[in-house]
């Protein structure tokens, strides 16, 4: 008998307390195949209290948490270890939207509530909640609080940081800490929310939040651009956000490697626009004119990006932009995006791969891929570079499958190698190893490689004063 199950069979309810293998399954493996650990129960509270019984049952055993929540991470990060000691904590029944304040711009919700429900939410209250990413059908507000998700409209609304007022959290210790405040001005001591958000649930389990809701765009103009170098890609985001200021609420860079395993994998998908080595997506919104219908405000737009492309056409030549479509209706700009946010799915099924995370400043994304490129093309004949990502923070997501005739054994066996290579010349920019997927279990030594003394030991410290047992998710971070 484990008298620790028991307990939380107790608080929870037997029927959310899974012990056998086939229902712990799903919990115990992550979204690319690369980590599988081993859990002594998988425990599913539904509320806040619950969550801080079943926090204070485990610290009495000394049982080690893992929290999850839509295990989407690219990390390992929400995966127990192989010991079989760690409870694994899912959130996934804590799903309610528990208020919206529409004067105040709020939505106060459940941290297992899935990041596209959320964003329903607010359409349906006529807002936008900002956060999009690809995986926004399955991953959970409580994951991407604890991540810092970015995703792609981090360029107009900041990342999940920026989106976020307020937090109800459950401590190490069980105690519940109720930050839930939606105010914009708090200057009353440390702000401690921030050390939640990104932490990767190595302090505390997220149970709720309070996030920032915005006006719902009247009208979007989208565009799909055949470039010659990431170089030409930065000039026009300047250009673009020199035109349009904050209406530029995405750009993202896709390079012709990616679109290609975009059309090898994902049904129906077909090149929009002539062949070339870099792509660029990038989206305008803008409020419209609240008289006019919907469709009209989107034609003013639309009418204002290609008078923006002929011009940036004539000035910059056919050299750097060989081709543009702009998405004449709203399905056509969803097809555009599809096959932008079928590159992690089809780079999944092409087989297995190394992945970066990487963030330079944006100015330097061009000489980090002159670099990084041929380091690696020179090490690794016939590698393929699988790069594409949020260019206007400078995030690149630089991945690398294995040459078409190599192994997968001896690929994997270079990580450590190619990993020096890529994250050597990000440290030499001023750049980060970790833009917006946080570091698991995947990146905890090149953690301790890249950050400075100071700062590991500052981030030690606040582990030690809040979770001095290190019952938290241990192993991912530090
Ligand atoms: C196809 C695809 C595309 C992606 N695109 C992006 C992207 O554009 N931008 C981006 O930032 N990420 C992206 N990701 C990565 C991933 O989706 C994000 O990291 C996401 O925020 C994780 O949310 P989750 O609910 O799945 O968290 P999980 O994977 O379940 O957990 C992630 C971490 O958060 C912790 N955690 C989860 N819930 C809680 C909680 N309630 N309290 C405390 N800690 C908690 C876990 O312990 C773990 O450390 C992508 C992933 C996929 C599969």
């Amino acid at each position: 008998m484990d008298d620790l199950i028991d307990t939380l069979s107790t608080i929870v309810g037997p029927a959310n307390v899974l012990t056998a293998d086939a229902d712990m399954s799903p919990y115990l493996g992550d979204w690319r195949g690369r980590y599988r650990g081993v859990a002594r129960c998988v425990a599913r509270p539904g509320n806040t209290a619950e969550v801080s019984a079943v926090v204070r049952a485990c610290a009495r055993a000394g049982a080690p948490i893992v929290p999850q929540g839509g295990n989407t991470s690219h990390c390992g990060a929400g995966i127990p270890d192989t010991t079989g000691r760690e409870v694994l904590v899912s959130l996934s029944r804590m799903n309610a939207i528990r208020a919206i304040d529409t004067a105040n711009n709020t939505i106060t919700v459940e941290a297992g509530c899935i990041l596209q429900n959320v964003q329903e939410a607010a359409e349906a209250a006529d807002r936008l909640f900002p956060l999009s990413l690809a995986a926004e059908g399955s991953c959970q507000i409580g994951g991407n609080l604890a991540t810092n998700a970015g995703g792609v409209q981090v360029l107009r609304y900041g990342n999940a940081r920026e989106l976020t007022l307020g937090l109800e959290v459950v401590l190490p210790g069980g105690e519940i800490w109720d930050g839930l405040r939606g105010l914009r001005k708090d200057n009353t001591g440390y702000d401690l929310k921030q050390l939640f958000i990104g932490s990767e649930g190595t302090l505390g389990l997220i149970t709720a939040a309070v996030l920032k809701l915005f006006p719902r765009p009247r009208a979007k103009a989208t565009a799909w651009l055949s470039i010659d170098s990431a170089q030409s890609a930065i000039r026009l985001l300047n250009e673009f956000q020199a035109a349009f200021g904050t209406m530029l609420t995405a750009c993202e860079l896709v390079s012709e490697v990616s679109l290609g395993l975009v059309k090898k994998h994902i049904r129906g998908a077909q090149a929009p626009s002539a062949s070339s080595p870099w792509y660029l997506l990038v989206e305008l919104s803008g409020p419209g004119d609240y008289d006019d219908a919907d469709d009209n405000a989107d034609d003013a737009l639309r009418a204002s990006l290609e008078g923006f492309l002929e011009d940036a056409l004539e000035k910059n030549g056919s050299r750097s932009i060989a081709d543009a479509v702009v998405a004449q209706s709203g399905e056509q700009a969803e097809r555009l995006w599809t096959l932008r946010e079928s590159i992690s799915e089809a780079q999944k099924i092409e087989g297995i791969s190394i992945k970066h995370d990487i963030s330079v400043p944006v100015s330097r994304i061009g000489e980090f891929l002159d670099r990084a490129d041929a380091a690696l093309r020179a090490a690794y004949p016939g590698i393929r570079i699988v790069a594409f990502g949020h260019v206007g923070d400078g995030n690149l997501h630089y991945n690398q499958s294995k040459p078409e005739a190599g192994e997968n054994a001896a690929f994997i066996a270079a990580q450590p190698q190619v990993n020096r290579i890529v994250h050597g010349i990000v440290h030499a920019l001023g750049g980060s190893i970790s833009a917006e997927h946080g570091i698991g279990q995947l990146k905890r030594e090149e953690l301790q490689r890249y950050k400075s003394p100071v700062e590991l030991s500052m981030m030690r410290s606040v582990k030690q004063a809040l979770d001095p047992r290190g019952l938290m998710n241990p192993g991912k971070v530090l």
